[in-house]
Parts: structure tokens; C-alpha cells; sequence
């Protein structure tokens, strides 16, 4: 078959032009692929980025609640009230002893009168770690609070907790009394922090 020279020319330019066109479509629909990869991905990236922003909100308001919790703790656990209610008899500091005239000594609580088997109440939550008798002291409960806080109630007539038990704030746990060195009924309290007597009154609500 004879084709003539135009015609073959014009049959090359189509073929050109239709193969031109057939891979621009290709690489067009190849950009377009791409394309649609990379936003898949960046939806992805958001879609992880957001769960990264509630899975850090959710840690952050974990940690404000334990937080609040230690907070809750501290406060169960400072001293804030009074051992008892009545008259303060003898503050902390150095004071004229009442057993030789003329002499002084550092007193290391506070004294609290009141009647005889009154109830004593614990001034923070914590473990009774003593409840003894001594030769000054006479009947004595210490309680530790945690946090370098201990509290001491001395010259009891009764003791209503153990050794080792779990107190709460406010909780009775013995009655005024007038045993061991003493003049009169009442409490001699006292607040330690880490091992060192403190003035009760700043302790007290
Ligand atoms: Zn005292």
C-alpha cells in the first residue's frame, strides 16, 4: 500500500500530538495520586495530633487531681486545731518554773486547763507512734503526721487509742488528765517539726 507523502506526514504529527496527549493524562493522573498521598497524610499527622492533644490534656488534669489530693492530705495532716477547748494556762517559752522559785525553763507547748477526763482530740490525722507513761509526762500520746510533724499530748488520765492506729483530725483520742509531774488538771500540748518543739499557738485555727 502506497500512502502519499502528505498524508504519511500528517498521520506522523497526529501519532505525535495522541502520544503527547495520552502521557500528559498519565502524569496528570500520576500528580494527582500523589496528591491525594499526601493529604491522606496530613490528615493522619492531624488526626494524631489531636489525639496527642487529649491524651495530653487528659495527663494534665490527672496530675491537678493528684495534686488536690496531696493538698487535701497536708491539710488533713498540719495541725491546725485545739487539743482541747478551755483557758491556756502556761504558753511556749521561757517561763518561771512552778516547782522551784526563781528558776526559769524553756516551755515546749502549750498548757490547757479543763475537768478531769475531758475529752482530748487529735489536732491532725496521722499514727499514734507512743502511748506510754513517763515519770514527767505521765500518760502521753504522740502522734506522727507525716511531713516532719508530730503533736504530744501529755499528762492524760485515759488513753482511747492504740499504738499504731490510724487517727483523723479531730478524732477523741484520750481524756485530760493530771498524771506525772504536774499542779493541776490539764493538757500540756505540744507540736514538733522534725523533732524540734514549735509554738502550738501558730498551729491552732
Ligand atoms: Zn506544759
Amino acid at each position: 500500500m502506497i500512502i502519499p507523502a502528505n498524508l504519511s506526514y500528517k498521520l506522523i504529527i497526529i501519532l505525535i500530538i495522541f502520544i503527547a496527549l495520552t502521557m500528559n493524562i498519565y502524569i496528570e493522573y500520576n500528580n494527582t495520586l500523589d496528591h491525594n498521598k499526601l493529604l491522606m497524610q496530613e490528615n493522619q499527622n492531624l488526626t494524631d495530633l489531636v489525639g496527642n492533644l487529649i491524651i495530653d490534656r487528659a495527663q494534665l488534669f490527672n496530675r491537678i487531681y493528684e495534686i488536690e489530693l496531696i493538698e487535701m492530705d497536708i491539710e488533713d495532716r498540719m495541725p491546725s486545731l485545739r487539743p482541747a477547748p478551755g483557758r491556756i494556762s502556761s504558753y511556749f517559752g521561757v517561763r518561771r518554773t512552778p516547782y522551784r522559785s526563781g528558776a526559769y525553763q524553756f516551755h515546749t507547748g502549750v498548757d490547757i486547763t479543763g475537768k478531769y477526763g475531758e475529752d482530748i482530740i487529735a489536732t491532725a490525722t496521722g499514727i499514734v507512734i507512743h502511748a506510754i507513761r513517763t515519770g514527767t509526762y505521765g500518760k502521753m500520746i504522740v502522734i506522727d503526721h507525716g511531713y516532719g510533724y508530730t503533736t504530744y499530748y501529755c499528762h492524760l488520765s485515759r488513753y482511747d487509742v492504740e499504738l499504731g492506729e490510724e487517727v483523723i483530725k479531730g478524732q477523741v483520742i484520750g481524756g485530760m488528765g493530771r498524771s506525772g509531774r504536774v499542779t493541776g488538771v490539764h493538757v500540756h500540748y505540744e507540736v514538733r517539726l522534725f523533732g524540734t518543739p514549735v509554738n502550738p499557738i501558730k498551729y491552732m485555727d
